[in-house]
């Protein structure tokens, strides 16, 4: 198979653990004889440095012209004081309007190898499985008017919440078809006690699940979510949710998993390539020292086989390799409990390659053989 792969590493971490996932994609091309062209592009503080610009158009049109992208992390504290316009955050919002990423789906499994990295007891986590499913294009991250200014001698700052029928309704049918092929069950998760955009909401997800009636839907606030996430989110199947609640609850949940850098995800695009990317930021605390995890990055790469190339196998070797390098006992310092003993990203990138390239040595023997 060939296929085109833009690949934006942008700020911080973003670049280390981007080299990684890079890495393994050639890996996997290499092992299953398939041809990946990688183009570079700018995004975020890098891109405000060399061009002036978060999202240039050389960027967008190398994306454009991508089968799919992948993406690694903008922002950090160089930029926090650039106006709002030409922060890096705000070329990571006009990615994702621009290629009309609107579905960001963001699984949380458990590892059994992992269970004392994760602050929960063992009893709560065991089993864990679900998927955060965030609308992605709305909400207040988007909405109009945004914006700083004095009244009565009084400074105050505006954001508007604001979701349309139609951006609701498509994010609602994502979930339900997910979770039509999972355990068949959707928690709509909103603040409807409060806010009208809420009510709207329920009111849409209540329709839609009208047209999957093997689906179960249940309502819960977001308040509730978020403790529910830590009680007992082994009752959770396929979790929908608006921009802003999507992306804490997403981070409240990869700390279940043991670590933000083992959550991937990917934003899904009916009209042109999908973005795959770690949930994580920059990370500029450790950024420059060859200690991020990059497995959130490398199950980004197994995602982007998996939903933009249709290429299941693929993705299964990666998801594979990441577990069994887990078992060996691996840790990135970040899933180390007392910090003995951990490898830096490359060794975890390395040993995550060697296991790849053994399983399809030996998934080729065997084929030889039957
Ligand atoms: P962060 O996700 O960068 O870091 C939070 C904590 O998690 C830090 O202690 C960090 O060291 C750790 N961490 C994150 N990724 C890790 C990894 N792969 N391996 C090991 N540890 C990891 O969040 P933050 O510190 O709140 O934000 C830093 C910058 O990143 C900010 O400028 C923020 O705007 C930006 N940000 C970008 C994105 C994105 O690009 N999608 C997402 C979140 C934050």
């Amino acid at each position: 198979m060939k296929k085109k792969i833009a690949v934006l590493p942008g700020d911080g971490v973003g670049k280390e653990v981007t080299k990684g996932a890079v890495e393994v994609l050639k890996a996997v091309a290499n092992c299953f004889e398939h041809q990946f062209e990688f183009t570079y592009g700018l995004i975020g503080g890098d891109a405000i440095d060399q061009v002036g610009n978060p999202f240039p158009d050389a960027t967008v049109q190398i994306c454009q012209q991508a089968d799919a992208v992948l993406l690694g992390s903008v922002g950090g504290p160089k930029w926090d004081a650039l106006p709002a316009n030409i922060r890096p955050e705000k070329g990571l919002l006009a990615m994702r309007k621009t290629l009309d990423v609107y579905a960001n789906l963001r699984p949380v499994s458990f590892y059994q190898s992992l269970i004392d990295a994760s602050p929960l007891k063992k009893e709560y986590i065991e089993g864990v499985d679900f998927i955060i499913v965030r609308e992605l294009l709305g909400g207040i991250y988007f909405g109009e008017p945004r914006e700083r200014k004095v009244e009565q001698g009084e400074e105050i700052a505006i954001d508007t919440l604001v979701y349309k029928r139609t951006e609701i309704k498509r994010i609602i049918e994502s979930a339900f078809e997910i979770a039509s092929k999972r355990g068949k069950k959707v928690t709509s998760v909103d603040k409807a006690n409060v806010l009208e955009s809420s009510r709207l909401w329920r009111e849409v997800a209540e329709e839609v699940a009208k047209q999957y009636p093997d689906v179960a839907l249940e309502h819960m606030l977001v308040d509730a979510a978020a403790m529910h996430l830590i009680r007992n989110p082994k009752r959770f199947d396929v979790i929908v949710t608006e921009n802003m609640f999507g992306d804490i609850l997403s981070d409240e949940a990869s700390m279940l998993t043991g670590s933000l850098g083992m959550l991937p995800s990917a934003s899904l695009s009916t009209t042109g390539p999908s973005v795959y990317e770690p949930i994580h930021g920059s990370a500029p605390d450790i950024e420059g020292q060859n200690k991020a995890n990059p497995i959130a990055a490398i199950l980004s790469a197994a995602m982007l086989l998996r939903h933009s190339f249709e290429l299941e196998e693929e993705a299964k070797v990666i998801e594979k390799a990441v577990g069994q390098v887990l078992n060996a006992g691996h840790r990135t310092a970040d899933l180390s409990i007392d910090g003995k003993g951990c490898i830096s990203t490359t060794k975890m990138v390395g040993e995550i390659i060697d296991a790849i390239v053994d399983d399809s040595a030996i998934s080729k023997i065997m084929t030889c053989y039957t």
